[in-house]
C-alpha cells in the first residue's frame, strides 16, 4: 500500500529514530518526522512510542491538522511538525529534542551562536519560543494543539534550530540526514560553547559569512555522517531491505 517513495522515507525515519537515540539527542521522549514525498500535505511519524523501540510498523501517516486513521495513540506535540510543515514548506525533516545541553541556552539570556564549523546552520542568534507568551504561567511547557504549533513555527521563521525554553529544540532540514545532522550539531556547539564560558567567560563566534560558509561546505558532506551513524546503530541496511 506504501510507494517506493514512501516505504524509503519510512526506513528513513525509523534509521533516523535510532540514530538520534544513539547519538544521545532523543532518550525515552522526543520524536522525528519526515514530510510525506508525495503527499505533501501530511507527515510520517512514530506512533507515541519511545524513538529507540520504533519499527517500520510504527509510523503513523498525520495530516497537518494533527489527525490521523491510525488508531493507534500519537504524540501529544505532533502539532508543532504539523504547524512548522504548514509554515515552511522546505521543510521536510523535523527533529524535537529534550537534550539537557540545549536547555541552558533556553533559560539564560546567553544566545545560542554558531561558534563551532560544523554548526554554522546556527548563525547569528538561534530564537528562543518562550511558552508563556502564548498561554501563560501556567503551562506544562507542552506543544499541545495547533495553535501553539503555530506560534512555535512562527518563533522557528526561516531559521534552522529554535530553542523552547525550558523545555528543548527543534532543528527542521531539507531532508532526514539534515534534519538528523543540525540536531546532532546543534547540541555539540551547545556543550562547545558552554565550555567555552566556563574557561573564559567569553568566546569568539563564527561570523555570519564564516557560519555560512561552512554550512554550505558540510551540507556537500551529510552522507557520510548519515551513513556513519546509521551504521553506529546498527542500522545499515540495503534500500527495502526489510519488505
Ligand atoms: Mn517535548
Amino acid at each position: 500500500m506504501h510507494t517506493d517513495a514512501a516505504l524509503d522515507a519510512i526506513h528513513d525515519l525509523v534509521d533516523a529514530n535510532h540514530v538520534l537515540v544513539r547519538r544521545e539527542i532523543l532518550d525515552a521522549f522526543g520524536h522525528v518526522s519526515v514530510r510525506h514525498p508525495e503527499s505533501p500535505e501530511t507527515f510520517l511519524i512514530s506512533r507515541n512510542l519511545a524513538p529507540g523501540l520504533v519499527t517500520d510498523h510504527d509510523i503513523q501517516v498525520t495530516a497537518l491538522d494533527g489527525t490521523t486513521t491510525d488508531m493507534r495513540p500519537s504524540y501529544l506535540e505532533r502539532f508543532l511538525h504539523a504547524e512548522i510543515y504548514r509554515a515552511r514548506p522546505d521543510v521536510h525533516a523535523v527533529v524535537h529534542s529534550h537534550s539537557a545541553s540545549m536547555v541552558p541556552f533556553s533559560i539564560s539570556r546567553t544566545p545560542l551562536r554558531a561558534v563551532w564549523h560544523m554548526a554554522g546552520f546556527l548563525g547569528d542568534a538561534v530564537p528562543v519560543f518562550e511558552i508563556r507568551d502564548t498561554v501563560g504561567a501556567g503551562s506544562d511547557l507542552l506543544i499541545r494543539d495547533a495553535a501553539l504549533g503555530a506560534r512555535l513555527a512562527d518563533v522557528l521563521g526561516d531559521t534552522a534550530v529554535a530553542l523552547m525554553r525550558g523545555h528543548g529544540f527543534v532543528a527542521v532540514g531539507g531532508s532526514v540526514p539534515q534534519a538528523v545532522a543540525r540536531a546532532v550539531y546543534a547540541d555539540l556547539n551547545a556543550r562547545a560553547q558552554a565550555t567555552a564560558i566556563q574557561l573564559l567567560g567569553d568566546y569568539t563566534a563564527l561570523t555570519i559569512e564564516e557560519g555560512e560558509a561552512a554550512a554550505e561546505a558540510n551540507d556537500g558532506q551529510l552522507g557520510r555522517a548519515w551513513e556513519t551513524w546509521r551504521a553506529e546503530a546498527g542500522r545499515s541496511r540495503t534500500r527495502r531491505a526489510c519488505e
